[in-house]
């Protein structure tokens, strides 16, 4: 697949574990994706054409674009706030 999208921010997680996995015998399809913040537009993109099911982020981003284009994709997406005490870790 030759891939014509620019990632020009090194923030973009979300595309360097997709480009990752796609390079590894490991398959997306079907995963679930753990972010921190919600993903931007470009990145929801690769999440759609990675087969991803599921995505869970605990941060807001200012831009809910990505996010709606994941569910209008039909992936199921999760907001966990960083504050629920389930989620420390412990030290
Ligand atoms: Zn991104």
């Amino acid at each position: 697949m030759y891939a014509k999208m620019r990632i020009t921010s090194p923030n973009h997680a979300e595309a360097n574990a997709i480009t990752k996995i796609a390079r590894s015998n490991n398959s997306s399809n079907g995963a679930t994706m753990y972010v921190t913040a919600s993903p931007c537009i470009e990145c929801s993109k690769l999440i759609i054409q990675a087969g991803i099911k599921r995505v869970v982020y605990s941060e807001k981003y200012r831009l809910e674009d990505g996010i709606e284009l994941l569910k209008r994709a039909g992936i199921e997406v999760v907001f966990i706030s960083m504050d629920n005490e389930k989620l420390k870790m412990e030290s």
